[in-house]
């Protein structure tokens, strides 16, 4: 029963082991020390090494920037790799990992002072990639955490709350969510239909948000509703608990099925005045954290590709078909070489926007250009590593069909493949095309 809650989400694995153990005491799997399903090659329990950086990229971080990479990856190879696969399965959260991941000392990123490591860009990006290369469910846990709730908490949140909030963000003992995307506005955010009316001493706040990640279980939850006395869009810090809030898990995901994304229910829901974020006086101020967090989702398919590449080199020479190993043959050669192609030039694009954003040089066409087209290369690049594991390229022991999963939901979030192929559209031609040309009878359609 217990452990039918852990699965569900519903509470943390600590409720119920006290040995330290992984709460999910499931079958045998492929990922199972011991198991003898399949003989032919590892799966991701024993992660593969790093074959990817061929373009030796780390001649192009600082001494800092590569040990915030090796530490990450070591972490995720030694820690994350041998139980992720299960918790994939499962649809749970690894609680469990959070104190573990702490120590990593990534809470904040950027941000620098109340606790936070105050890491460049490309430090937070190394993280990223180097959890991503294992588990994407992680990066986006804690990207959501870093990069939307406790971002948006150090841009634009008074003094007091941020000496309040930030320094338990932080160390990971609190986690934050980031609640924008409402059932009826996805793409079209900026047109947002929760509320906050202003009472005496306070707000309060109904409406409805969907796949706020992390929202389940979240501490503190960034919600950005429309102000009934300016019309503009503000955003409260809304806490766990509080009479008001509902969650409900989304469930059925085939992609970040770590990830707890949930819809939101806020029915009366009343925040003290200092729940306000003064920085945020309209919805252009989503721009300042999107700007940073956008780069991180366009980093995320770096990290993706390159423990999928990892893994089909490994696989490839291990197991062997008409009496040679599969990177023998020709076609197989051609789809790795493609993948290797791909990882490079997204990790360039990637670098460079960057290096762009810490000179004060990125516009958000140049981020949303990059976000398109890395997730567009990246869908391409599992899709290979998937075809080269033959059938074992849909069971995410191995990896790749975790990856090739989760890439989805990364070709959609943060804005989908198509709207930010408009951002960058415009900046190329200066003509916005998000609105649909105003409609006429349909020709084809018999009366
Ligand atoms: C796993 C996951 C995690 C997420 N986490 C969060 C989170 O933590 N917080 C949060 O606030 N949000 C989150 N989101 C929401 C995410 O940002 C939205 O899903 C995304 O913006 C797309 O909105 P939608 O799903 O409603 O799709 P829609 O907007 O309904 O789009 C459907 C399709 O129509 C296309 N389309 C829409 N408008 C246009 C147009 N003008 N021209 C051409 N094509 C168009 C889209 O590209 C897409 O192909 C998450 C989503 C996912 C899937």
């Amino acid at each position: 029963m217990d452990r039918m809650r852990v699965l569900n989400g519903h509470i943390r694995s600590e409720d119920v082991t006290d040995d330290g153990s992984s709460p999910l005491q499931i079958a045998p799997t492929l990922a199972t020390p011991g198991y003898e399903g399949f003989q032919h090659a590892q799966t991701m329990a024993s992660f593969p090494p790093a074959a990817h950086d061929v373009f030796r990229f780390d001649d192009l971080l600082t001494q800092e920037e590569r040990d915030i990479r090796y530490r990450t990856r070591a972490f995720m190879e030694k820690e994350v790799a041998p139980v992720i696969a299960d918790y994939w399965e499962h649809a749970a959260f690894p609680f469990e990992l959070v104190p573990r991941m702490a120590k990593l000392n990534l809470g904040g990123a950027t941000i620098k002072g109340y606790g936070c490591p105050g890491q460049s860009v490309l430090g937070t990006a190394m993280a990223v990639i180097e959890i991503a290369r294992v588990d994407a469910s992680m990066s986006t846990f804690i990207m959501v955490h870093n990069s939307l709730a406790m971002l948006t908490i150090g841009l634009l949140a008074s003094e007091e709350q941020k000496r309040e909030l930030l320094p338990d963000m932080a160390s990971l003992k609190k986690i934050g969510a980031w609640g924008l995307t409402e059932p009826s506005n996805g793409s079209d955010a900026s047109a947002l239909q929760s509320t906050a009316r202003k009472v005496e001493g306070g707000w309060v706040l109904n409406g409805r948000k969907r796949w706020i990640g992390n929202a389940t279980f979240a501490d503190i939850i960034v919600i950005w509703a429309r102000s009934s006395e300016t019309k503009q869009v503000n955003a409260f810090i809304v806490r766990k608990g509080m009479k008001g809030l509902r969650t409900s898990k989304i469930e059925n995901k085939i992609a970040l099925r770590c990830v707890q994304n949930a819809d939101i229910f806020l029915d009366d829901c009343f925040v003290p005045d200092s729940a306000r974020l003064p920085g945020v006086n309209s919805f252009k101020d989503t721009n300042k954290v999107l700007a940073i967090s956008r780069i991180m989702v366009a980093w995320q398919p770096v990290g993706i590709c390159a423990g999928v590449f990892d893994m089909c080199v490994r696989y490839v020479g291990e197991r062997e078909q008409f009496g040679a190993p599969l990177g023998s043959f020709q076609l197989v050669q051609e789809k790795l070489a493609r993948m290797l192609g791909n990882i490079q030039a997204m990790f360039l694009m990637c670098w460079r926007l960057s290096k762009l954003y810490e000179e004060g040089k990125m516009t958000h066409e140049l981020a949303s250009k990059t976000k398109a087209w890395t997730t567009l290369r990246g869908r391409e690049t599992v899709a290979l590593g998937r075809e080269l594991l033959g059938g074992n390229g849909i069971v995410a022991d191995f990896l790749v069909a975790k990856a090739f999963g989760d890439m989805e939901a990364i070709y959609t979030y943060e804005g989908t493949y198509e709207v930010n192929a408009l951002v960058a559209g415009r900046g190329i031609t200066g003509k916005a095309a998000f609105k649909a040309a105003p409609s006429r009878q349909p020709k084809y359609v018999q009366a």
